[in-house]
């Protein structure tokens, strides 16, 4: 075991480092502390990997992204997103139920259908105006 000397803050005596309490003055000393707040940073470090690693299975690990969407990818979904961007969240082009307008006008709206993970039948429409996210809505996604 570590030979390290510590020394008591309270009287000053010196004492082999794994003393735990002070055979002088009863102080209790701080050994012990390091090591538990490395086991904490520690259990942290996992509790954080394991959070991450559950959020990348389900979303952003293109690896593990479905070619469906899911009720978390949906919620990500924000107004004024491209679709190239909604498509990459989601992991896949979606179909295209219809389209209106002329894109060299600018009012050239676009809806897309994805099948969703959840219920049979789940699924999203989106509809773009311009490229940009408009409206967007879902059924039965988990
Ligand atoms: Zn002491």
């Amino acid at each position: 075991m570590s030979d390290k000397i510590i020394t008591c803050k309270k009287c000053g005596k010196d004492m082999p480092s794994s003393t735990m309490v002070c055979p002088n003055c009863s102080q209790r000393m701080r050994l012990g502390w390091p090591l538990r707040i490395a086991i904490l940073v520690v259990l942290l470090g996992i509790i954080v990997y394991f959070v991450a690693f559950r959020d990348n299975g389900s979303s952003s690990d293109p690896k593990n992204n479905l070619p469906t969407i899911s009720l978390s990818e949906f919620n990500s979904l924000k107004t004024g997103m491209s679709y190239q961007v909604t498509a990459q969240t989601i992991g896949s082009a979606g179909e295209k139920i219809s389209e209106s307008g002329a894109e060299a006008t600018g009012d050239y709206e676009v809806t897309y259908k994805f099948e969703g993970e959840g219920e049979k039948g789940a699924n999203a429409t989106i509809t773009f105006k311009k490229n940009r996210l408009m409206t967007k809505a879902q059924t039965g996604l988990k």
